[in-house]
């Protein structure tokens, strides 16, 4: 009998990812997603494999599930800022309450648990790179508490049923990722500037663009990932890119690679947007032997390469941000 696997927020961009790697790797997978920012077009290749099942439902609503589990990979929730801004409550739901019903979970199998945390809970950092022993810089209140606070409370959850149950639990703290099927309309920089590019439109940059980000590309994140799960070490990891880039290089590099003809146009600066992030993967080497292996110049082609697959109906469906000045 092959293992059981259960992951959460399964149609979505990264989710959908992790089934594809646990599905070749021979395991049993139960995707699980309520769809509200997930798609199934992400999973539908799995549909007639009698390994793999879908499962509707909201995970912050009680899970009910037969039969044993051996691993659960705790990855729904809406994960870009234009999905904080429309739906914050279902964001605070699905890494409080959701995370609570996983964990309960996991303690009735016996299932080892990993839950997908962020570099959002270092806020706008004060410390860079960004190591894991760093508390964050983190306004509750603003457009992003909604994710970033629900997810330092994930975390603080995880570290209680890991000490009061001795549940086995993996914290990883994912840093901006891309990849195909990264939804074009999220929002985030990577699939606004394709968009944009494709389309003949300028490119929307944020400020004066000197913020940095650092990308990782996606098959890089799924291997940190993999290795967390099946390692020993119960305290978060950052995984992620320390390739770190200003925004404005960015969508000059993006511009290059589509060939588009458009330019740059400066927008106003989302509140609490954070200036840098990079991440300290000193313990990722160390524990896991991991680091990234796929360069931006390759990612970014895989990417455009998907992007191009797109209906012009689907390229022409977008949607903006709102300008939520600082
Ligand atoms: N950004 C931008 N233009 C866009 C979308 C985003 O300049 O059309 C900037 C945004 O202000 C931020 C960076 O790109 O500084 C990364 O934004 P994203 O939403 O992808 O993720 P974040 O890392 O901020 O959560």
């Amino acid at each position: 009998m092959s293992k059981r696997v259960l992951i959460t927020g399964a149609a979505g961009f990264l989710g959908s990812h992790l089934c594809d790697r646990f599905i070749s790797e021979g395991y049993t997978v139960i995707a699980m997603d309520n769809l509200i920012t997930g798609d199934l077009k992400n999973i539908h290749h799995h549909f007639n494999n009698p390994q793999f099942s879908f499962v509707q439902h909201d995970v912050s609503k009680h899970i009910t599930l037969e039969g044993s589990l051996d691993y659960i990979l705790h990855f729904a929730s809406p994960a870009s800022p234009i999905d904080y801004l429309k739906i914050p409550i279902q964001t605070l739901k699905v890494s409080s309450l959701g995370t609570h019903n996983v964990l309960g979970l996991a303690k009735a199998k016996r299932a080892r648990v990993l839950v997908a945390s962020t570099s959002e809970v270092y806020g706008d950092p004060q410390i860079h790179p960004q190591p894991e022993s760093y508390w964050g810089h983190v306004n509750p209140v603003g457009p992003r508490g909604c994710y970033d606070e629900a997810k330092r409370f994930m975390e603080a959850l995880t570290m209680a049923y890991n000490n009061v149950h001795q549940l086995e639990t993996r914290i990883v703290r994912i840093f901006n990722t891309y990849g195909p099927r990264m939804r074009l309309n999220d929002g985030r920089v990577l699939p606004a500037f394709i968009g944009q590019a494709l389309r003949g439109e300028n490119l929307t940059m944020f400020g004066d663009g000197h913020q940095t980000r650092s990308f990782c590309y996606v098959d890089d994140l799924i291997e940190g990932i993999y290795r967390l799960l099946f390692s020993s070490y119960n305290l978060p990891v950052n995984i992620g890119n320390p390739d770190e880039i200003t925004i404005k290089d960015f969508a000059l590099e993006i511009l290059k690679l589509t060939e588009a003809k458009t330019q740059l146009i400066s927008m106003p600066l989302p509140a609490d947007d954070p200036k840098q992030r990079q991440p300290d993967i000193t313990i990722a080497k160390s524990i896991l032997h991991w680091e990234p292996t796929i360069s931006r110049a390759e990612g970014l082609k895989r990417t455009l390469a998907y992007f191009k697959t797109l209906t012009t109906v689907e390229l022409n469906k977008t949607e903006h941000r709102n300008f939520n000045a600082s």
